[in-house]
């Protein structure tokens, strides 16, 4: 009988063999197939210039090495709880203001916060004469909050300033001395900061809740700055700082009261009795209203400086170090100007887009330069940067005063970081200051809703004299300014127009019934799609370029738009084109980034990606809301060639036809 054997029994391994041979080959294929799968969405896919403009901008990426964290500054809480007392040894304190009204501020603090030992940040208002709290809620558009203590830190939690501290991990600690004004946001309140003032049931009222406040926000003090108080309340001015001292002083917290450089309608040496210390804002010798001229001359600066050195002792001055400039524009008035602020970034934007050399003022060894607008008027601008923030620092060091503190985050050159933090700076840290890293600002020019970069940061560098006898800066060039982004705002037109934009889809719920609305109406739109929503719904996706609106890129995945690196961006857009492409069988040169709600990008790092973008060829519609004036009445006729001139914005998160 023939022995039995499993039917599968492969002595040889024939099968085997050839099974193996199977696997390998399909093996192979996949891998090729998918190599060739990441291949087609790494590289990109090629769009039509025709959108785009003729001149191919010079793009340069800027150089980030990776440095290590940066340590924080070392007894930040010594220096704070020194206010007010004579140091063992020369310890200066380093404060910075910040204002929540300028997005660079934020943008600043964020790269410096461990560079600094005090912040003081706006948070407090007193401008109702019945002395109660009142912030200013700049998310929600809302100016003289009235709030008690627990509601206005309920309320400020919620600001930008906070969320992102606590948003690291660890959360920023950072010592604080709120900022108590009388500015509402838009004006500083004089009558109702004297009514206040005047009032002793008032000054009770404030008095308590600014105590409260800043012992439930564990903040170290409170700074107040009231402005322009008139010579008839300088009295009662004084008596509200001394309750307030004492108050505060009871609850082991700090008092400093910011006051103009030599003006002798107050009394220096009472508030350094009073208070901790006294901040002594070194600046505006010249001013928005004045006639053009230096900000904080040296030789002005080390006066008012030694003159309120004879009432206060050195350990009670804070000293304010601006860092700004002022542009004066001639008016048809002869011989009036009228003046505004700028970021010393912004000033020296100015200066390279005129073409124009800033120049070294001798006598005030103060930086300034002129240039003559459009409408030909002449331009007078003064600045205050690092060169002349060391000159002053130099003084403070010689007086031995407690402190300084920057006027303010956000206005700042950034080649001043290096230097502040130095006493007794040596040759190596003055040359630091030859390198100017570009400030956070974005440029924006134009009145388009279209985004195009002109310019992407790059840093400057300065020479300069430096004097060793005085140890002052008796000179400096600007050999290259720094530049930031800088973005023009194309495609705007005087028409009354409106287009819809959708983003976020496509929405198996919302989206049919969003088209059904427009096909009603007869109404175009754009639908910037979300990749992986198109992969899901591609009918809807057929059905909106069907029914003759336009498809844009929204990124595959809406990721965190600022936290993805410039190899994912690029992917989530070429798997989203990929995915239109094989779709509709077109390409769309449209890419709007995935922000928050209604979020304009303010400042460097949120847009940092979008120049990749626009290399690869996409129109960038720009991300902003717009007020209801602007919105005109959709034209009926409005054909699909000039259907993209113009964009309006939508909100994030929902659809919804923009305002
Ligand atoms: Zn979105």
């Amino acid at each position: 009988m023939k022995e039995r054997r499993p039917i599968f029994y492969d002595a040889e391994r024939v099968r085997w063999r050839r099974t193996r041979r199977v696997m390998e080959i399909t093996g192979v294929l996949l891998t090729l197939l998918l190599s060739y799968f990441f291949v087609t969405i790494a590289a990109s896919v090629d769009l039509p210039a025709g959108f785009l403009l003729d001149v191919k901008p010079p793009f340069h990426a800027l150089k980030t090495a990776k440095k290590k964290p940066a340590a924080i500054r070392e007894g930040r809480k010594r220096r704070v709880a020194n206010i007010g007392k004579v140091p063992e040894s020369y310890d200066p304190l380093r404060s910075a203001f910040y204002v929540s009204w300028d997005a660079n501020s934020l943008a600043s603090l964020k790269k410096h916060y461990k560079d600094i030992d005090l912040l003081i940040p706006e948070q407090l208002h007193g401008v109702t004469p019945d002395g109660a709290l009142t912030i200013v809620d700049y998310e929600h558009n809302q100016n003289t909050v009235k709030a008690t203590p627990t509601k206005a830190i309920a309320l400020l939690r919620e600001d930008k300033l906070h969320q992102w501290m606590r948003s690291l991990n660890p959360p920023v600690e950072l010592p604080t001395m709120g900022l108590l004004d009388n500015y509402d946001g838009v004006v500083w309140r004089i009558d109702e900061m004297v009514a206040l003032l005047g009032n002793p049931a008032s000054r009770h009222n404030l008095v308590q809740n600014v105590v409260e406040y800043a012992v439930e926000a564990h903040q170290a003090g409170i700074v107040v700055d009231f402005e322009e108080i008139p010579d008839a309340s300088q009295a009662h001015f004084r008596q509200f700082a001394a309750e307030l001292a004492s108050a505060l002083h009871s609850a082991s917290l700090k008092l400093m009261i910011a006051l103009p450089a030599r003006d002798d309608s107050y009394d220096y040496a009472f508030f350094g009795k009073q208070c901790d210390a006294i901040i002594l804002m070194n600046y505006d010798q010249h001013w928005l209203t004045s006639p053009p001229g230096p900000i904080a001359a040296q030789d002005w600066f080390a006066e008012n400086l030694r003159q309120v050195r004879e009432d206060v002792p050195a350990q009670k001055i804070v000293v304010g170090i601006a860092n700004y400039a002022y542009d004066w524009g001639e008016t048809a008035k002869k011989g009036v100007w009228s003046g505004s602020e700028f970021s010393v970034q912004e000033a020296l934007l100015h200066a390279y887009e005129s073409e124009t050399d800033v120049e070294f003022d001798e006598a005030s060894l103060n930086p300034h330069y002129s240039y003559s607008d459009e409408q030909n008027h002449v331009h007078r601008v003064w600045m205050l940067d690092a060169v002349t923030a060391y000159n002053q620092l130099r003084v403070c060091e010689r007086m031995g005063v407690q402190g300084t503190a920057l006027w303010r985050l956000g206005s700042s050159d950034s080649s001043l970081w290096p230097i502040w933090d130095t006493t007794r700076p040596d040759d190596a840290v003055r040359q630091k200051m030859t390198d100017i890293p570009p400030g956070p600002d974005l440029s924006l020019e134009g009145d388009g809703d279209i985004w195009h970069f002109a310019d992407t940061p790059k840093a400057g560098r300065r020479s300069f004299t430096y004097e060793a006898v005085s140890d002052l800066f008796t000179d400096e060039t600007y050999e290259e300014y720094p530049l930031s982004y800088d973005i023009d705002q194309i495609g705007g037109t005087k028409e009354k127009k409106v287009a819809l934009s959708f983003d976020d889809g496509p929405d198996p719920r919302w989206t049919p019934k969003i088209l059904d609305i427009l096909k009603e109406k007869n109404a175009p739109a754009v639908f910037f799609v979300v990749g992986a929503e198109a992969n899901q719904h591609p009918d809807i996706l057929k059905r909106e370029y069907a029914e003759g609106h336009e498809v844009g890129n929204h990124t595959f995945t809406h990721p965190k738009f600022d936290e993805i690196s410039h190899t994912e961006l690029k992917w989530q857009l070429n798997l989203t084109e990929r995915l239109i492409e094989s779709t509709l069988g077109v390409k769309s040169i449209l890419f709007r980034p995935p922000y928050g709600i209604d979020h304009q990008p303010e400042y460097a790092e949120e847009v940092a990606q979008l120049p990749l973008a626009q290399d690869m060829g996409y129109l960038i519609p720009a991300h902003r809301s717009r007020r209801l004036e602007h919105a005109g009445r959709k034209e009926p006729d409005a054909g699909k060639g000039n259907r993209q001139q113009r964009f309006e914005t939508s909100g994030e998160g929902e659809h919804h036809p923009a305002a």
